[in-house]
């Protein structure tokens, strides 16, 4: 039988969240210090202002904190960006790169995905590396080839293990409450994984691939059960703690 990596539950803020917004944060702490998470990691990625505080207060805890994008340079002339380096020196461990969100809104192109995972390697954060497809691509047949393109073109080079995290978003799931069937959902995280074999080869087996678009407390235990599903990368419902523990505790 194959040893199922451990889940990675992991919140994207995205654009959202002031200081006070650390009270949510907070929430998460105390959950998980009561069990609340079970067997899964628990990640938080706010905007990069609130890293610090949210470093501070979660000191100790078994709670890891991410950044939502960093530059491919340690540090330069690069106005309004933030590096690897700044994230891991503020508190992260990880970062989602390549969401669909930087890649249709920021022009990301799969290189600059993958100069970015680089990036995040030599600052020792976990890349999270988002991959989907739109409604389009799938409904003419083509989700597949665009996921396993997006994978070839984004994963850098001899990445050690443990160092990367696949997250599958198709990209007309995010925030519009539509999801994949659990039949897509397995196909495609199937597939993920025996590409994944080809570009990591012995990692493959390890690698975390999440299920990202539209994940709440009513449809996480279905989801989350979904073979070669390791975990959630959630939006919306992570700006809630009780919703965003509620996901987590499908794996209690
Ligand atoms: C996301 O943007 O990564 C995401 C999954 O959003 P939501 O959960 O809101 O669909």
């Amino acid at each position: 039988m194959t040893h199922r990596p451990r889940p990675l539950v992991a919140g994207n803020w995205k654009m959202n969240g002031l200081r006070e917004s650390l009270g949510e944060a907070a929430a998460i702490c105390a959950a998980v210090k009561e069990g609340g998470s079970g067997k899964a990691e628990i990640l938080v990625c706010p905007p990069a202002t609130l890293l610090i505080s949210a470093a501070a207060l979660c000191q100790g805890m078994p709670i890891g904190l991410g950044g939502q994008d960093c530059h491919a340079e340690p540090h330069g002339p690069f106005t309004g960006d933030i590096s690897a380096e700044m994230l891991r020196d503020a508190g992260a461990s990880y970062v989602i790169l390549g969401h669909s969100e930087r890649r249709a809104g920021h022009g990301e192109t799969d290189q600059t995905v993958r100069a970015k995972a680089a990036a995040a390697l030599r600052a020792k954060l976990t890349a999270i590396i988002c991959v989907g497809e739109t409604r389009a691509e799938r409904e003419s047949g083509h989700a597949q080839a665009v996921v396993g393109a997006q994978l070839a073109g984004s994963i850098p080079e001899n990445a050690p293990p443990g160092s990367l995290v696949i997250a599958y978003e198709p990209v007309w799931a995010i925030g519009s409450g539509l999801t994949p069937s659990p039949e897509d959902i397995a196909e495609m995280h199937g597939f993920i994984r025996s590409q994944a074999a080809r570009h990591l080869a012995d990692q493959g087996a390890q690698l975390r691939i999440l299920y990202g678009g539209s994940v709440k407390p009513a449809n996480a235990a279905e989801l989350l059960q979904i073979q070669n599903v390791d975990g959630a990368l959630v939006g919306g419902a992570s700006l809630n703690a009780r919703e965003f523990m509620a996901i987590a505790g499908v794996y209690r």
